[in-house]
């Protein structure tokens, strides 16, 4: 089977499917390191993504995987980190957040220890993981999914969907962050505003803090803008003084394949083959990775 995209979505379906002992082939346009994955923060939390029950689900599978993986931290680039959520009440929630350890109310918000994963060294990993199951990655820009020559195709293209289904219901959420030397903070934070476009959040990673953000929607822009990077400091800043001073290393952008839900489905194709959808995962795609994965083989096995 094939499965068309690089990013976290095609590389743990393809992991998942290639150790059930598939003979799996990925097809990506861009590496997993040009990825909107290898952008995000890569803190575990659903954030901007639909529908919220399957979400739940989808995230709580994921969490068990990455507090496992979090045993490896160096290998698998996933670590459990201390944090708060400001702002956030347990009420605003679904259930899924009665099942996650540790999450707590606090004076402020919620506070939970949670995954923290190094996207470049977990895409890496990722990459290893399908290698060793047999898994082949290939550079190939696909136009037509029908044409994709395997019995059973696996779309985990993302933004991309939006042209190759084509499928006008995954828009670009524009996000931007600051890479900044870490002045010694050992603790994320967020705080989210959901009817601006503007949110405050810092994650800390090994390669220094990542300070965020922005959930600019329709927005295609993948150029850094300076002002808006200024506005991100000042506003971790407010929250962390120390941030101000911090030498700034790298500015980020990444374009969330955002859609009114997540495309998990099968559709059979007109001769007989198979094509299984799993994109347009938003601002969660990280959080939400093996639990779809794992339904996403589920639809792609029986046919195989
Ligand atoms: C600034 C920012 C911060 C974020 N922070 C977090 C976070 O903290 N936690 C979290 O869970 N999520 C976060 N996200 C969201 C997360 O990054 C996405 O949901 C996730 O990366 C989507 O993964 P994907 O594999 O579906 O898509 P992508 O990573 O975009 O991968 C898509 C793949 O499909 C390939 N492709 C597309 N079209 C074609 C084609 N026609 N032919 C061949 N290949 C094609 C691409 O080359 C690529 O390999 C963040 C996003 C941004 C932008």
């Amino acid at each position: 089977m094939i499965v068309v995209g690089s990013g976290v979505a095609g590389l743990t379906t393809a992991v998942v499917l290639a150790e059930s002992g598939r003979r799996v082939r990925v097809w990506a346009r861009e590496p997993a390191e040009r990825t909107t994955s290898a952008v995000a923060g890569g803190l575990w939390w659903p954030y901007r993504i639909e529908p919220e029950p399957l979400v739940g689900a989808w995230a709580l599978a994921s969490l068990a995987v990455y507090e496992e993986l979090a045993d490896r931290p160096d290998e698998t680039g996933v670590r459990l980190v201390d944090g708060v959520h400001r702002g956030t009440r347990l009420d605003d929630l679904g259930t899924w957040a009665g099942r996650v350890p540790g999450l707590r109310a606090v004076a402020d918000g919620l506070a939970a220890r949670l995954p923290v994963i190094d996207m470049p060294v977990h895409l890496a990993w990722l990459l290893d993981r399908l290698a060793k199951a047999g898994g082949v990655v290939e550079t190939r820009e696909v136009t037509d999914l029908a044409a994709v020559p395997a019995p059973v195709v696996v779309n985990c293209t993302g933004l991309g969907a939006r042209s190759l289904v084509p499928d006008p219901a995954v828009r670009p959420v524009r996000g931007q962050l600051v890479v900044v030397e870490n002045p010694g903070i050992t603790t994320w934070f967020t705080s989210v505003d959901h009817s601006s476009d503007a949110s405050t959040y810092f994650i800390p990673q090994p390669g220094g803090l990542l300070l965020g953000g922005t959930a600019e929607e329709d927005d295609w822009s993948q150029e850094p803008n300076p002002a808006t990077a200024a506005a991100i400091v000042a506003r971790c800043a407010a929250v962390r003084p120390e941030i101000a001073q911090a030498r700034v290393r790298d500015h980020r952008v990444g374009l969330r394949p955002a859609r009114d839900a997540v495309r998990l489905e099968r559709q059979p194709l007109p001769d007989g083959r198979l094509l299984v959808h799993n994109y347009g995962h938003g601002g969660a795609g990280i959080t939400v990775a093996w639990g779809c994965a794992r339904q996403a083989a589920g639809l792609a096995l029986p046919a195989a």
